[in-house]
């Protein structure tokens, strides 16, 4: 640690009064005084033997696509990193691909030039290629910084010790060896790391899937035992629905590890669940804020404060609703098939041979019921028919959740939400529920209804 680094820490301050203490006590003996460098050095050599020197707190900041899509933009998440630094904290900084769909270093212009050149392109080299997107961005970012006078430096996710294992465009991390970004820290500098990526123990390079920088975020978190992860995105964090649906949808203040995880899982995309099941190990808190706002946003915790348990959310039934849209609903009468049982069963394990996940699952006497992503339907229209089933396909299906933890044993939730969805003439297609969510399947065409009426029924809205 040099003693430029402690000044410019908030604990620093403390220190600092020590070090001119100890001077002020040592003159004669040690012939200190402030005029030359030799002797701040010096100083500094006793000042270290009389104080503990710890190492600066490190935070994680994660700026997606849309916090990077400008110049202006760029500008605007560089003041917070600066603002972080400022403060005291070595940062680490995790970066996106800059912009969305239809930018021009986006993730998607990237896989649409190569899907140009070949639909069937391997998914190594369309690792490689994405790779690209991360490194632009992490490179111009960390440049923006150093011309400020920020000295900071890009790493990819490989540099950045980031090892996953070999299933390219899903790859899932292993485990980081951050050396390397802790040496740089250790020198001063801000290090900004490639998000949703990394390399397997032979070299190969991969990527984490969509999200993936929310999971290299807190995976690096964790790594670094950082004392809190940033999400910076273009909401003021996270809200009873998403915003771009509902208008007068609240930011929660607060919500515990397994609130937002249920939230993410069921669609809420202002981060990726996977990366909150990481923070989530250590203990990491993660604040998920705006670039372009200094709202505090919210606060992803334990609910505990100095070990002690809070019950700050006895009072929230429902955190919030969250939907997810082109899902088909399978529907096979079993009055048509012999063996009924033996034959659900068939059904369940070729499909899941075929590595298509199945979900919403209902399993009676007469019928079985399940929905698949739009994308796979055709593949399981054609498994069924290859083993004589006749199936009742609907496309265009969507899911639209109640998620509150606390709303285990509440009564009326369920009567409560189906009044909502018939009162405005929408169609329920299913149901299913579990002691934190509720899930109704409609038409895609009126999940934007059903989205706004459950809001209103449960009056989470500002
Ligand atoms: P980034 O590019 O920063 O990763 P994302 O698009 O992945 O941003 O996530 C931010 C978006 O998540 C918001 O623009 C918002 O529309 C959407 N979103 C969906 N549900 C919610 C929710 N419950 N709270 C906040 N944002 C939500
Ligand atoms: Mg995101």
């Amino acid at each position: 640690m040099r003693i430029g680094d402690i000044l410019k820490g908030k604990k620093a301050k403390g220190y600092f009064s020590l070090w001119l203490f100890i001077i002020k006590n040592k003159k004669g003996k040690n012939a200190t005084s402030q005029d030359d460098m030799g002797t701040f050095r010096l100083s500094s050599k006793i000042y270290s033997r009389f104080v503990e020197v710890k190492p600066m707190e490190i935070i994680v900041q994660k700026f997606g696509g849309t916090s990077l899509a400008t110049k202006e933009k760029m500008e605007m998440a560089a003041k917070k990193v600066i603002d972080a630094k400022k403060e005291g904290y070595d940062v680490v900084v995790v970066v996106s691909a800059m912009g969305r769909k239809g930018a021009p270093y986006a993730t998607d212009t990237l896989l649409n030039l190569i899907q140009e050149a070949n639909q069937n392109a391997s998914p190594r080299e369309v690792d490689l290629l994405l790779h690209c997107g991360e490194i632009i961005s992490s490179v111009v970012f960390s440049q923006i910084l150093t011309s400020k006078g920020y000295e900071s430096l890009a790493l990819t996710g490989a540099q950045a010790g980031i090892i996953t294992d070999k299933s390219f465009s899903e790859a899932r991390i292993l485990k980081i060896k951050p050396d390397k970004i802790k040496k740089h820290l250790k020198e001063g500098r801000i290090v900004v790391v490639t998000g949703f990526q990394g390399a397997t123990e032979d070299g190969e390079l991969t990527t984490l899937g969509r999200g993936g920088s929310d999971t290299t975020a807190t995976a690096l978190g964790v790594a670094l035992d950082a004392k809190y992860v940033e999400i910076f995105t273009d909401v003021d964090g996270i809200k009873t629905a998403d915003p771009r649906i509902v208008d007068n949808a609240k930011t929660l203040e607060t919500v515990t590890y397994s609130e937002i995880c249920q939230l993410a899982h069921q669609g809420a995309k202002v981060i990726h669940p996977r990366a909150v099941e990481i923070a989530m190990q250590k203990d990491i808190p993660i604040k998920i804020r705006s670039t372009f706002s200094d709202t505090p946003g919210t606060l992803v915790t334990n609910c505990r404060e100095n070990g002690q348990t809070v019950d700050i959310f006895a009072y929230r039934i429902i955190t919030g609703i969250t939907h997810m849209g082109d899902l088909s609903q399978i529907r096979i009468n079993m009055h048509e098939q012999k063996d009924s049982s033996k034959m659900q069963l068939n059904i369940l394990k070729t499909i899941a041979a075929s590595k298509i996940s199945i979900d919403f699952i209902n399993i009676s006497p007469q019928e079985i019921v399940f929905t698949v992503a739009g994308k796979n339907t055709t593949k399981v229209e054609s498994i069924l028919s290859e083993m004589n089933i006749k199936a009742n396909i609907t496309r265009g299906c969507a899911m639209v959740s109640i998620v509150g933890v606390n709303m285990m044993g509440v009564p009326g939730v369920m009567a409560d939400s189906v009044e909502a969805l018939v009162e405005k003439d929408i169609q329920i297609l299913q149901t299913a529920d579990s002691y934190t969510t509720v899930w109704y399947l409609v038409k895609e065409q009126d999940i934007e209804k059903a989205i706004i009426a459950l809001h209103n029924k449960f009056e989470l809205g500002n």
